[in-house]
């Protein structure tokens, strides 16, 4: 706490983590030995950089840019790029930490890591945000590699950032190689990624609700925020399973269509033109706007899938989801509930998907990706989509059964830090003191 004080957002996820923990160090007292927690918190390489790159107007403009290398026990840092103006090395690292345990649930050879910048691509040109993408991996060139550290995107950093990033990786290494994941189909990535991490969820959600509810996603009414990759193929996917989707946000404000969501319409906005989910009141009748995100909140549903940013469900939010009848919290952003309204989901008994078991299933297909990207092959649609749906039920099981092991059965959050945990732990105690 006293080293990283100013990084408010780091300390939340160690604090959740360490908390979860207890009776999984107290049934190892090796872990204490080797001290396994005290470097578990310690990024093993943290990189800050300057990033200049010129706008259209021929004014340079100065960004920072990061990469926290955070822990490579089982595999090569993996974990994505962030750009967005909130970005700083708390938030970076407070992402990396949660990359660590994520990885490991995948039951997948990866470390963890993340990067990102404080750039904002909203408003900018195609052709300024590929100068800056090409002035950001000039420097980050040198740090990552196939098996060394593979980054991928997250928020704001879709398939045309990645294509930028590659594209400058191979120039100035002269090397053709899976570097990054989220590539297009065309250059090494991987059919279903791009879907992954919503699909991803509502898996999840699905088998939890499945082993836990003898339940399923038929029939219920779910709320949804954000608009981007991960909410809107959660949509996608939660439809498919016969939820209707009342909700769609954006950092301005909300939209309620208590007919349900026509994805079509987000989709356009959205993947056509980067537009604001405003216009979809505008298109579609019976639909109705409101400013403010974090008013989706107040929507009466059955299931709340997050899928926007950190700390967007606080313990009012929380409160008013209970009341309304909401009765399963699964996360698709990273860590969007705070601590308070954890508390909350825990003392109703609300059914609650931690972040990284339940959004888990974007890093798992950036895996496959690496994987296809080695045997210089690719799988088809299906079979990477079968590969995440086991993986997802197999987070469930795996989290449960550690649960149980440690005294808390039923439990998904302490089961699946103790289950991604532990295999960390063990690799980290066999490989000595680093
Ligand atoms: P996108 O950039 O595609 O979409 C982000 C969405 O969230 C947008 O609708 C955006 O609105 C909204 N949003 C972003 N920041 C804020 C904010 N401060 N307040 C309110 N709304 C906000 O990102 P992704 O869908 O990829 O990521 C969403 C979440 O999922 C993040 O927490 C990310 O870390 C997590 N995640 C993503 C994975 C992936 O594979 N992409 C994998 C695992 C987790 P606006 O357009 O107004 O900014």
């Amino acid at each position: 706490e006293q080293r990283d004080g100013d990084q408010p957002e780091f300390l939340q996820a160690v604090r959740e983590v360490l908390e979860s923990l207890e009776p999984v160090v107290a049934k190892h007292p090796e872990y204490e030995k080797a001290g396994v927690l005290e470097r578990l918190v310690e990024p093993e390489r943290v990189v800050k950089f300057r990033v200049a790159w010129t706008d259209d107007e021929g004014n340079v403009q100065v960004n920072r840019g990061y990469r926290v290398q955070f822990n490579s026990a089982i595999g090569p840092y993996k974990g994505g790029l962030r750009f967005h103006p909130s970005v700083n090395e708390g938030v970076i690292k407070f992402l990396g930490f949660e990359q660590i345990l994520k990885n490991s649930l995948t039951s997948l050879p990866m470390g963890g890591g993340k990067g990102g910048s404080d750039f904002d691509p909203k408003g900018k040109s195609d052709a300024e945000v590929m100068r800056f993408c090409q002035a950001f991996m000039t420097e980050l060139c040198r740090h990552i590699g196939q098996f060394t550290d593979v980054p991928a995107g997250d928020i704001n950093v879709g398939g045309r950032e990645i294509g930028y990033l590659f594209g400058q990786y191979k120039r100035i290494r002269d090397e053709y190689s899976g570097v990054l994941t989220g590539k297009g189909l065309e250059f090494g990535g991987s059919l279903a990624r791009t879907e992954a991490t919503g699909y991803g969820l509502c898996y999840y959600t699905a088998e939890a609700l499945r082993v836990l509810k003898n339940d399923s996603f038929k029939g219920k009414t779910v709320a949804i925020s954000g608009s981007g990759n991960v909410a809107i193929f959660a949509t996608e996917k939660a439809q498919a399973l016969g939820a209707k989707v009342v909700t769609a946000s954006d950092s301005n404000g909300y939209i309620y269509d208590p007919n349900g969501i026509q994805l079509d319409v987000v989709k356009d906005i959205k993947l056509g033109h980067r537009g604001r989910i405003k216009e979809y009141a505008e298109r579609v009748p019976g639909s109705e706007y409101h400013e403010g995100c974090k008013g989706v909140w107040t929507v009466p549903c059955d299931i709340a899938l997050p899928c926007a940013t950190q700390n967007e469900i606080d313990e009012e939010s929380a409160k008013t989801l209970v009341a309304n009848g909401c009765t399963v919290v699964c996360e698709g952003a990273n860590m969007p509930s705070t601590p308070e309204a954890i508390a909350v989901y825990q003392a109703n008994n609300v059914l609650y998907g931690p972040a990284k078991a339940a959004n888990a299933g974007g890093v798992a297909v950036s895996g496959l990706e690496m994987s296809q990207n080695s045997y210089r092959l690719s799988w088809s649609f299906e079979e990477v989509d079968d590969k995440l749906k086991s993986i997802m039920e197999n987070i469930v099981a795996s989290s449960l059964a550690a649960a149980k092991e440690y005294g808390h059965e039923g439990d998904l959050m302490l089961g699946a830090n103790a289950a991604g945990f532990v295999k960390v732990a063990n690799a980290m105690v066999a490989q000595g003191v680093l």
